[in-house]
């Protein structure tokens, strides 16, 4: 329990950010929007629209539900490829079928017009998005729409059929949403002509009937992110057939698996090997703790990023991180929220030798790790040549060593984000003393200053148990300020 001064009374809503920017309407905007006004000229014009501007006026027709115009413009579509997913507010069903109906007219085309390139459509599929690593900021750009964007070391799809349709598909409590449901029957009848291709698959609680009648369709193996959440493990236990046979999986997240059964001490063979994962993410799975090395077992090649956060972990888990082969090439490491407090970090500094030349996110916030183990892990960390990012936030060191901590991570050149604890003496018993953690902030960085030129730097206490809120010293404004 640790309380602040500052704990406002119930009235913050008035420090909420609502500022709008408004930029002017080129005149090119304006003759698009005057253009889709008349959505019959629209589609007659569209025979002389030169190619690099079908991109914006896609996406103005789409951003406006000129569903008529876009039906009109996927049989002409002079690009290969068609992206909608990612950068395109507006997805909805009606979207959806105008879309659908424009590649109606294309399969039923005999000849094809020559202008048209499509070969495929990108709807709602997120890449690489399990993690929340893409911020969905990126600007339209016709390139990135038109072009494919490349996914690292990402094994091309399996089925080979002239149009293709990228997607992702949602399954919660058995029920899919009514655009999912609408493309998935629309494309089983087209099963043919068409490739639907679930590149992502979300299943959260499981419904028997509808995951076997989904996999009599989806093809396992365009399955490249997978999310199974809320689930016991009874459920990935009936799961385990199919999972076994999406051989493409590189990037696999659990969250909020239950062991419901107690069947905590059997051999965990509940997941099948995945031989492509790259990364693995594993949030509140309670049948992790003890068998840590078992779950490793389900990977062939080496990791690329193992995030394991509001766990809890045994002694023993640790002690296999160090000979754990297929983790040896790691470049994120995640265990923010797991209480390593009791636990001795000897292997997790033998683990960080042995990554020290790939290691680059570190992240170890909110694991009540304590001075004296942190000892354990400073030869090492200084090491780790490559990291990017550390958090150490929400620790409980002392001032004298986090300097310690410090004078290490002042030797990686690479740092661009580093966040560390307010050390202890920034608080009265339970009491969050900001006014301290202000005049001990500038000190602690100079201690980075006299080896390299730090870029973003942090310090934070922990929250305050009744509001919530803490206090943040960051290199930037170079203060201490009050954050909720
Ligand atoms: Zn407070
Ligand atoms: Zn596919």
């Amino acid at each position: 329990m640790v309380i602040c001064f500052q704990c406002p009374d119930g009235d913050d809503s008035s420090e909420e950010d609502t500022k709008e920017v408004y930029s002017p309407l080129t005149l090119e905007k304006l003759a698009r929007q005057r253009l889709l006004r008349e959505e019959a000229l629209a589609i007659s014009a569209l025979k002389d629209l030169p190619n690099i501007l079908f991109p914006v006026m896609f996406e103005e027709a789409f951003i406006n539900g000129h569903t008529k115009v876009l039906t009109a413009m996927i049989p002409v579509w002079p690009y290969p490829y068609l992206s909608v997913g990612m950068m395109i507010k507006n997805l909805n069903l009606e979207t959806l079928k105008a879309m659908l109906e424009g590649l109606d007219i294309l399969i039923a085309q005999k000849v094809r017009s020559s202008r048209c390139k499509l070969r495929e459509i990108n709807w709602r599929n997120e890449y690489h998005d399990v993690y929340g690593i893409w911020d969905g900021s990126h600007e339209l750009l016709p390139g990135f729409m038109t072009q494919k964007q490349p996914v690292q070391n990402s094994p091309d799809c399996v089925v080979k059929k002239e149009l293709k349709v990228t997607t992702q598909l949602e399954v919660m409590e058995g029920r899919l949403d009514e655009s999912d449901t609408y493309l998935f029957q629309w494309a089983q009848q087209r099963k043919d002509s068409i490739h639907v291709c679930y590149r992502k698959l979300e299943i959260q609680g499981l419904t028997k009937a509808t995951v076997i009648e989904i996999f009599k369709f989806l093809h396992a193996d365009c399955v490249q992110d997978l999310l199974l959440c809320r689930l016991c493990l009874e459920d990935l236990d009936f799961l385990n057939p199919y999972l076994r046979q999406m051989n493409n999986v590189l990037n696999l997240k659990l969250s909020h698996i239950t062991d419901t059964l107690s069947m905590g001490d059997s051999e965990i063979s509940l997941l099948p090997t995945f031989h492509y994962l790259q990364k693995l993410y594993v949030n509140d799975v309670s049948f992790i703790y003890g068998n840590l090395k078992g779950f490793l077992r389900c990977l062939k090649k080496p990791l690329e990023s193992l995030i394991i956060t509001d766990c809890n972990l045994s002694q023993s888990d640790l002690d296999c991180l160090p000979d754990c082969l297929n983790i040896f090439e790691l470049k994120s490491l995640n265990l923010a929220n797991i209480n390593l407090c009791d636990l001795l970090l000897e292997p997790l500094g033998f683990f960080l030798e042995r990554v020290r030349h790939t290691l680059e996110y570190l992240e170890l916030h909110s694991c009540g790790i304590q001075d004296s183990q942190l000892n354990t892990l400073l030869p090492a960390l200084s090491q780790c040549s490559q990291l990017r990012v550390v958090t150490f936030n929400d620790n409980d060191f002392s001032l004298l060593f986090l300097k310690k901590l410090l004078h290490h991570t002042a030797q990686l050149n690479q740092l661009e984000s580093e966040a560390y604890p307010a050390p202890l003496e920034c608080y009265d018993r339970d009491v969050i003393l900001s006014h301290r953690l202000e005049n001990l902030c500038p000190g602690l960085l100079d201690i980075l200053r006299a080896k390299r030129k730090p870029k973003e730097v942090t310090f934070e206490t922990t929250q305050c148990s009744k509001c919530g809120g803490f206090y943040l010293y960051d290199l930037e404004t170079q203060s201490c300020h009050y954050e909720i």
